[in-house]
């Protein structure tokens, strides 16, 4: 087994939904869990399937897509350690609302929707702290509107890079400029020109899918306002004390 998924344990999990729940919650959790690794370009859900299970990301980026009526796609939000996918089974919903795919690797536990549904039964906390996240979530679902029409594509990939660098592990990571501008809906040497200027200011090193964010605050500099109001209002930011659930 990998030796990610050997360390994790029940004091110490990154998934700060599983994380924020009540000890009690967690023992029930814990044994229910199914935790694997998700791979870069993995298709979690088809747009429209219906769920099955709820996944908790520990490590790497989760992307909800939507699709146009031409078949281009774009990224409505990313998903990782501060949240969950499956956030329409929290709003009485039961299929994906956009295809969900796997951007840079990690791992993550999966839960059944009938183990979830006795968690929420048997542990109030849990179904509170599911929405919380699922209000920042919408939060940025409303940005990435504004986002995408507003601003431009160097601002656009230092905000994505960033919000990535928030629910990765360490500050290097696999990402290709071929993903990352699927992700944002750009050309590829739209994103190659904007990672060679990201690079030139000396925030980030980019060297054939090997991405090193070297000065987190620089490159909080050339990201569009969107990072720090997402941020500001994400589960992240307001779950700083775990006691509020
Ligand atoms: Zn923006």
């Amino acid at each position: 087994m990998d030796s990610l998924l050997l360390s994790l344990s029940i004091d110490a999990i990154p998934n700060r939904i599983l994380a924020f729940a009540r000890p009690r919650a967690r023992d029930f959790l814990w044994p229910r869990l199914d935790t694997r690794k998700i791979v870069a370009g993995e298709l979690i859900h088809e747009a429209g399937a219906p769920f099955t299970h709820v996944i908790f990301p520990h490590d790497g980026v989760i992307s909800l897509m939507s699709e146009t009526i031409d078949e281009r796609s774009v990224e409505e939000a990313s998903i990782g350690r501060e949240g969950f996918v499956g956030f329409p089974l929290i709003m009485g919903g039961s299929n994906a609302i956009g295809r969900t795919v796997v951007q840079i690797s990690g791992y993550a536990s999966w839960l059944s929707i009938a183990d979830l549904n006795e968690g929420f039964e048997r542990f109030e906390c849990l179904r509170k702290i599911m929405l919380s996240y699922s209000q920042s979530l919408i939060v940025q679902l409303m940005h990435s509107v504004a986002c995408s029409s507003l601003h431009g594509a160097e601002q656009r990939v230092a905000r994505w890079l960033l919000h990535a660098r928030d629910r990765m592990s360490g500050d290097h990571f696999h990402l290709t400029q071929e993903a990352l501008a699927d992700t944002l809906g750009l050309r590829r040497a739209t994103v190659s020109e904007a990672c060679s200027a990201l690079s030139r200011a000396n925030t980030i090193h980019y060297s054939r899918g090997s991405l090193e964010i070297v000065d987190r605050a620089a490159l909080q500099d050339h990201a569009c306002s969107c990072y720090r109001a997402v941020h500001d209002a994400s589960f992240l930011a307001r779950s700083g004390d775990a006691a509020i659930f």
